[in-house]
């Protein structure tokens, strides 16, 4: 397995260090794992991919880095490849793959959330390419991407394309964040008569919410494998602190209420690290992942509050402090349970997958 090291990772602080320590990964090659020699990845796999981002996890600490890199993965490199033309390929991945361009996806929109078949983004074709007018929300990366996947419907039809920062009539803002994954950087994406080539539409017309249903699945599943190494570190420091800290002259871990705690935290963080495995295996067997990546996001996610919660809890008022990185994962595990569709819409996918849950219209009449 390739070992990085991170050592020169530029300082977390700012809207800037999130930008140059996004090209720091993506100049050591971060970004080419699980991706063919040929389409100019590494030619290793999904397992492969899932080791270097718990190793970049364990050092960074930092959610918000894990989210933009994997915004910019599963959100435009993963789709260009899976669904992009020879063109497009050859146009795109090898400025997303060094960097040189950043990327993510906008699905979200003010009136349109877990439902993505509310999306009211339209893209209408004309003589001189696609005119798209619409409004996305909550968009990672869009304050320092160079371009975006947009949704948007053609008559009804949800589709994907490719739009830029510097096309005429489209903003890309930078005007606020979530509390969650704090370092990411986030927007909003304001189209008003935005004009496009017809060259940047992605798969087929009306082919955006498979599309959708593909990134997503591949975000699910892997972006926990960062966030897993930033558990690595939590379970790491609560046993360091158990075992120095004294209450009445006993260490905090001789009692069983903290100890048991401990254990749970242990659990569940092999836990996420066998269904990452499970998802990485698949992925390698070309087998479909809609049903692990579900179970693997709404597991991982629940997860990390839980453990996140215990970790505060255990450390007491210390854990507490403002600064303190335990304190910020808290907000961060919230955030994991909302993006890329949040556990409710999990336990849909699951429950749908299994012919039951809120589609389910009975047994058709023969
Ligand atoms: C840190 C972060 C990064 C994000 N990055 C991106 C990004 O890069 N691109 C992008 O497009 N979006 C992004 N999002 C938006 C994210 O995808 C949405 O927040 C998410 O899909 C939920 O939509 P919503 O916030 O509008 O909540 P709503 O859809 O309004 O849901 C509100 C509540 O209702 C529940 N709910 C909704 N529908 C159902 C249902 N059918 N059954 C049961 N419960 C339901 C939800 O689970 C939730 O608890 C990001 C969000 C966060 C927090």
């Amino acid at each position: 397995m390739m070992r990085y090291d991170f050592n020169d990772l530029p300082v977390a602080g700012d809207k800037k260090s999130s930008r140059s320590r996004f090209l720091y990964c993506a100049n050591s090659g971060f970004l080419r794992h699980a991706v063919t020699v040929q389409q100019g990845g590494h030619g290793d796999d999904f397992l492969a991919l899932m080791s270097v981002h718990q190793q970049l996890g364990q050092y960074c600490l930092d959610s918000g880095l894990i989210l933009s890199l994997n915004a910019h993965l599963w959100g435009a490199i993963f789709p260009l490849i899976n669904y992009g033309s020879d063109a497009q390929q050859q146009r795109w991945l090898p400025r997303l793959l060094s960097g040189d361009m950043i990327a993510g996806h906008a699905i979200t929109e003010p009136l349109a959330g877990s439902d993505i078949n509310a999306l009211t983004t339209t893209a209408t074709l004309t003589k001189k390419g696609f005119v798209l007018n619409g409004h996305k929300r909550f968009i990672t990366n869009a304050p320092i991407a160079d371009m975006l996947m947009i949704y948007a419907q053609v008559e009804h039809k949800l589709t994907a394309f490719l739009v830029k920062r510097d096309d005429a009539n489209v903003v890309f803002t930078d005007d606020y964040s979530v509390d969650g994954c704090a370092l990411a950087t986030m927007g909003e994406v304001v189209l008003d008569n935005c004009l496009i080539p017809l060259g940047r539409q992605v798969g087929r017309i009306g082919g955006g919410g498979m599309m959708i249903q593909s990134a997503l699945e591949l975000e699910r599943a892997f972006i926990f494998a960062g966030l897993s190494g930033i558990m690595e570190w939590q379970l790491k420091t609560v046993i360091s602190y158990s075992r120095e800290r004294q209450i009445k002259g006993q260490f905090l871990g001789q009692n069983q209420a903290i100890s048991h705690k401990i254990a749970e935290m242990k659990l569940r963080l092999d836990t996420i690290n066998l269904w990452l495995r499970e998802c990485a295996t698949l992925k390698i067997q070309k087998k479909r992942i809609s049903l692990v990546s579900a179970e693997t996001k709404l597991y991982a996610s629940e997860a990390f509050l839980q453990s996140s919660l215990d970790a505060v809890h255990i450390m007491g008022a210390a854990g507490l402090l403002e600064t303190h990185k335990m304190n910020t994962l808290i907000q961060d595990a919230v955030a994991s349970r909302l993006f890329s569709g949040s556990s409710e819409i999990q336990k849909n996918i699951i429950s749908a997958l299994l012919g039951t849950g809120e589609g389910y219209k009975g047994k058709q009449k023969k």
